[in-house]
């Protein structure tokens, strides 16, 4: 980051100037994603937005090989790393590759329904989706910050008949309960007796690990560039999902939780493994 930075990496608002090419009409509402991709390249034919390269300058494109192994997208308000590009929190943002990008909003739906749509509610919701939940599923989410309540959420959509939601605030606790979830609070017990206690000893058939950045353990990106020793260290958003078939899987689930190097971030592909 830099003196006078702007944050903030997605954003919604309303379409006030547009560019010669752009497909958006002044007056929309729109809930912009954070990726800035040019929708025409390799990356962009198969979806994968966040490795389009072609929003990010040269030099910045450095900084993500060295990081990353590979270059990324440019993202708003997401520091140099990802192109330096100015953020939400401000009056304006302009706003590259408008007609990629950006969701238009119907008229009638209030903003506060789809703020979450580019970013948070689909992290939670990939999350669900990779930890393959069945029908009468039981899923055991760790963290209830928003990603993770959106998680909780997403999993009983799937058709989870439980959720156990395990944090230590009781507010996000209170919170998960509101959506229906059962609660462990890691501080009154050990998470595993109690996941086992609450499972008829059988354990949840799916987790989901939404803490995101740890608050020790982690590295500053700029360590992680020095020391090479943990190349995805970034303090950067996490999402983990694990599906059981097997006790050993069971072992690898918790494993996977514990594991603070190779983290996946919330704008590449969440990591997720599939047993049996
Ligand atoms: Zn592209």
């Amino acid at each position: 980051m830099k003196a006078g930075d702007v944050l903030g990496h997605e954003f919604m608002g309303e379409v006030v100037e547009v560019g010669a090419k752009s497909t958006l009409k002044k007056g929309q509402r729109v809930v912009v994603p954070f990726t800035i991709a040019c929708g025409s390249c390799f990356h962009c034919g198969k979806h994968q937005y966040s490795a389009c390269p072609n929003g990010l300058p040269a030099d910045n494109q450095d900084i993500a090989r060295e990081l990353y192994g590979h270059e990324m997208s440019a993202l708003f308000g997401y520091s140099h790393m990802t192109g330096g590009y100015a953020g939400g929190q401000a009056e304006y943002v302009r706003v590259p590759f408008s007609d990629v990008g950006p969701i238009v909003i119907p008229d009638g739906v209030e903003d506060d329904k789809v703020l979450f749509l580019s970013d948070i509610l689909p992290t939670g919701w990939q999350a669900a989706e990779y930890a393959q939940i069945e029908p009468g599923d039981t899923v055991a989410v760790w963290g209830c910050g928003p990603v993770g309540l959106f998680a909780v959420q997403s999993a009983f959509l799937m058709g989870a008949e439980r959720v156990i939601a395990i944090d230590h605030f009781p507010h996000r606790l209170e919170l998960a309960k509101r959506f229906g979830a059962e609660t462990i609070n890691f501080e009154d017990s050990a998470t595993y007796d109690a996941l086992m206690e609450m499972t008829g000893g059988i354990g949840p058939d799916a987790v989901i690990d939404a803490v995101g950045l740890e608050a020790t353990g982690c590295s500053s990106t700029t360590s992680s560039i020095r020391s090479r020793r943990r190349p995805f260290s970034a303090p950067i958003g996490r999402i983990r999902s694990a599906k059981r078939s097997s006790p050993a899987a069971r072992a690898d689930a918790c494993r996977c939780r514990r594991s603070t190097a190779a983290s996946s971030t919330s704008f590449r592909s969440a990591r997720s493994w599939k047993r049996g």
